[in-house]
């Protein structure tokens, strides 16, 4: 299967539905205490997509899906110059 890269995509918008999937049943299971708001994971999403490190879906700088990092509510970007959210 031929990958796309696409730039500041989120998963969904990279054709990757398969691992949208994936970070969507494991964000189900993060405990509430531990989940970012609803309004907060947008916002963090909304500056995800406009990063240059976003590709796919995926951070360059942690290699994380950023729809994943960004669930959780301890967890900061990690471009330390950046430091979007
Ligand atoms: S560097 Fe920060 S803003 Fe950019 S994609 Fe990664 S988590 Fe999102």
């Amino acid at each position: 299967m031929e990958l796309r890269e696409c730039k500041k995509c989120l998963l969904l918008q990279s054709g990757e539905e398969e691992n949208y999937k994936l970070v969507q049943e494991y964000i189900q299971k993060i405990k509430s205490a531990d989940k970012c708001p609803d309004e907060l994971y947008q916002e963090r999403l909304e500056k995800c997509k406009d990063c240059d490190n976003l590709i796919s879906g995926v951070c360059l700088k942690c290699g994380c899906y950023v729809e994943f990092r960004a669930a959780y509510r301890n967890k900061k970007c990690p471009d330390v110059k950046r430091k979007a959210w």
